[in-house]
């Protein structure tokens, strides 16, 4: 129980959504590239109806998306390397190619899979305003100690030219598999948030044996545990998620359709008690088995985050806004303005 538990006090809350926008780049090392590319069109259509039912009840979201997928089109250069800007390339004993082995080089029309400016543009023209991050430019593991400096740095910078030239200054960013590292270049090439990783669920770390207490804690909708922003550098805020919103692949098939988003709920009202954070986050991919089921629990979610907000109960902020709100709760100034003071 927090302070505000304890007093008894009547909070606000904040809900956050951010989205993770892959397309191929996000999977190309464990699934077949044609499996991918199919499933990039399937994708466009479900991004399509999330937008829809986004502006329905009014909720911005965080949409980080892979730099490369802002390019229409990209070409190889004459000694045959792919995106010479973002050297030296990532490179994993895991993944024993080259990391941009896959990058058709090619354009939107024959790879609709590995460019998506189209669904940049969807984003940008909803009625709601949202934000457009970044998931770094081609995917890589920040996290992994593989991963040196100079290659964070030069992807990270990769992509804040690609959505420069869009007009778009990215201020947010989502480490691909939400592997965290190499903030100060982060903080150094303009950003100003990032979604760390989802606190541990309950056994994390006893592996297998404590699965099923976590199914149980899905099956009963047991919240999660309300987040807390924190300035992690200067000028660079960690606004850590605590509910991926769970494909219905595999055994969760099984789980009630409507329970998810009754655990939503109950995270969203438990924020709103203690004043704190709802972070919710998937993949647009995770909408492509069973939507139906999907989507009723989203706007299940939505309709009860709106009532709240209505009620000033709950804020719906994007992390950039956020991240500004901290900013000046904690400074009384706008975190940009602080950078160059
Ligand atoms: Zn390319």
């Amino acid at each position: 129980m927090n302070e505000g538990e304890r007093k008894g006090q009547s909070t606000r809350g904040t809900m956050v959504l951010s989205l993770d926008l892959e397309l191929s780049w996000g999977r190309f090392d464990k699934i077949p590239v044609e499996v991918l590319s199919a499933e990039s069109l399937a994708e466009r259509q479900q991004i399509k109806r999330f937008l829809a039912l986004l502006d329905q009840y009014e909720v911005p979201a965080t949409w980080a998306i892979v730099g490369h997928l802002m390019l229409e089109s990209c070409v190889r250069d004459g000694t045959g390397h792919a995106h010479a800007e973002t050297m030296p390339h990532a490179r994993y004993s895991w993944y024993p190619r080259e990391w941009y082995s896959c990058d058709p080089c090619t354009n939107i029309s024959l790879a609709p899979g590995w460019y998506g400016p189209d669904i940049v543009e969807w984003i940008r023209s909803a009625r709601v305003h949202h934000e457009i991050g970044s998931h770094s430019f081609a995917h890589i593991m920040f996290g992994d100690p593989e991963c040196s400096a100079s290659t964070a740095e030069a992807d990270i910078k990769a992509a804040v030219e690609v959505a420069a030239c869009k007009g778009i200054t990215l201020n947010s960013f989502v480490f691909p598999r939400n592997r965290v590292g190499h903030l100060e270049a982060l903080r150094r090439l303009g950003i100003s948030a990032y979604r760390g990783e989802d606190a541990p669920a309950i056994g994390k770390g006893y592996g297998l044996l404590l699965r099923p207490v976590n199914f149980l804690r899905q099956v009963l909708a047991i919240p999660m545990e309300p987040v807390q922003p924190e300035e992690v550098l200067p000028g660079l805020w960690n606004i850590p998620g605590n509910h991926f919103f769970l494909p219905r692949k595999g055994i969760r098939k099984i789980l009630p359709r409507r329970g998810q988003a009754l655990r939503a709920k109950r995270c969203i009202d438990k924020a709103v008690r203690t004043g704190q954070l709802y972070h919710m986050w998937f993949h647009p991919f995770d909408l492509l088995t069973d939507s139906d089921a999907m989507f009723l629990g989203l706007e299940t979610v939505f309709d009860h985050a709106r009532r709240l907000r209505e009620k000033g109960l709950l804020d719906i902020l994007t992390m950039e806004d956020y991240a500004r709100r901290l900013a000046r709760e904690k400074y009384g100034v706008p975190s940009e303005s602080r950078q160059s003071m």
